[in-house]
């Protein structure tokens, strides 16, 4: 075991030379080591319960991942131009996930970079620029997923410097938004129209429109019922491409669909996916139509030097084998339904609770100070999550003010992971905050 004073100099050596926007989970945090299913050990043996890896969908430290990729470690990895099994294979398993017309994949290595390069499929098949995206939205870091990227947790400066193509319209945050329930569509879809309008007046056409299908950054709050179905048709109205973003709450995370635009009842034009997919390992993907992929060759030929490398496809089919073989979308139906009982019990109980977002292994705990302004309970969620950690559990916020558990843990949690979650939280709610 590392001595305490091993551990903090470490985390110096962390912050003298680890750039600093690269931000640490906690404070004071616990040095992990290693991890198996949906607990995590640190250098001292002590055991957390990991309630927020939306990455390790599998669990951690899956023996059959680590012995297929060590396999094909030692047989070849090299890049997606030459000719091998994997990328064919992969590229066919994933566009049979897909509905029918999106049966082109390209692979690349993380959300972010399949973020950007659905926008540039957007504009090299449109041949315009403006884009509709939503507030409160975060769909990566590079250039033009970064200029998507709307929320002020992530960026406080993100709303006075998206570039001029960017039109961000109002959050379809059917709790705390300007419109309530999940009936409340119209509001939000006048609110698109109206962006809409204003981009046709300038002349210079629509590339697209690109959202999480079920809105994972605001707290897993489901899209108001039909709000999809229209904005997609208005956009489509206006030769532009509709992206959806299934990075986090695709891939089986919601338990009762696949995607998260099921939920929804429509289809994109294209899929980015990520993060689940590779259960850490670095790969993502596009899913789109032959036609809209095909439009990139007017910029050129797309390259990535690891994206679909045969180790990533290794990865990417054993991650499909596992889930299927451990049914892990069901389970993350029928745990998260259960947990999602607990926290509606814990609702009636403590008045902080505000609600309950989300459905299979993507829930949102949503804190407030008070019910009827919804005035957010920032500084005490953010102690919530300390305390948590002390009682071995890791949970943090997300939304734009911070006071939502964001609660996406490995797809195999046991019943037991979610009842510990539960009481502790439960715990922790009695004691103060
Ligand atoms: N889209 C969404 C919805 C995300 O949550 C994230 C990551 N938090 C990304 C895209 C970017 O993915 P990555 O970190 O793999 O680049």
């Amino acid at each position: 075991n590392a001595p305490a004073s091993e551990s903090e100099a470490l985390l110096a050596s962390r912050q003298a030379h680890f750039a600093k926007p690269q931000k640490n989970y906690y404070r004071r945090p616990p040095q992990i080591e290693r991890g198996f299913r949906e607990e995590m050990y640190d250098v001292d043996g002590r055991t957390y319960l990991d309630m927020v890896n939306n990455v390790t969908i599998l669990g951690h430290g899956h023996p059959r991942l680590a012995e297929a990729v060590g396999r094909q470690w030692s047989l070849l990895n090299t890049n997606s131009r030459f000719h091998y099994a994997g990328v064919a294979e992969f590229s066919k398993r994933l566009a049979d996930l897909a509905p029918e017309g999106l049966d082109t994949v390209f692979l690349v290595n993380s959300g972010s970079e399949a973020n950007d390069l659905a926008l540039r499929l957007a504009w090299a098949h449109s041949g315009a620029r403006n884009m509709l995206c939503l507030l409160e939205a975060y769909h990566g870091w590079t250039v033009a997923s970064d200029a998507v990227s709307t929320s002020i947790a992530d960026n406080p400066q993100a709303l006075t410097t998206r570039p001029s193509w960017v039109h961000a319209i109002t959050s379809p945050n059917t709790f705390r938004g300007p419109f309530r329930g999940p009936d409340s569509a119209a509001g939000y879809i006048a609110a698109a129209e109206k962006a809409l309008a204003a981009i046709d007046a300038k002349e210079e056409g629509l590339a697209g429109f690109i959202c999480e299908s079920v809105y994972g950054n605001s707290g897993g709050i489901p899209l108001p019922k039909g709000y999809l179905k229209e904005v997609y048709r208005m956009v489509r109205e206006r030769g532009g491409v509709t992206i959806a973003d299934e990075v986090q709450v695709g891939y089986g995370r919601l338990g009762h669909y696949f995607w998260g635009f099921d939920e929804q009842g429509v289809t994109p034009d294209i899929i980015t996916i990520a993060k689940g997919m590779g259960n850490g390992h670095p790969l993502g993907a596009v899913i789109t139509s032959r036609a809209i992929a095909d439009s990139l060759e007017k910029e050129g030929y797309f390259f990535s030097s690891a994206g679909g490398s045969p180790v990533s496809c290794v990865v990417g089919q054993t991650v499909l084998d596992i889930m299927r073989d451990e049914r892990l979308q069901d389970n993350a139906r029928d745990i998260g339904d259960h947990l999602r009982s607990r926290l509606e019990a814990l609702g009636q109980r403590f008045a902080i609770v505000g609600a309950v977002h989300g459905m299979g292994l993507y829930l949102g705990l949503e804190f407030v100070r008070d019910r009827q302004t919804l005035e957010p309970a920032t500084i005490e969620t953010a102690r919530i999550c300390d305390r948590l950690l002390d009682l071995g559990v890791i949970m943090q916020p997300t939304g734009d003010y911070l006071n939502v558990l964001k609660i996406k843990p490995p797809l195999c949690l046991s019943r037991a992971g979610a009842d510990y979650f539960a009481d502790m939280l439960a715990r922790v709610l009695e004691e103060g905050y």
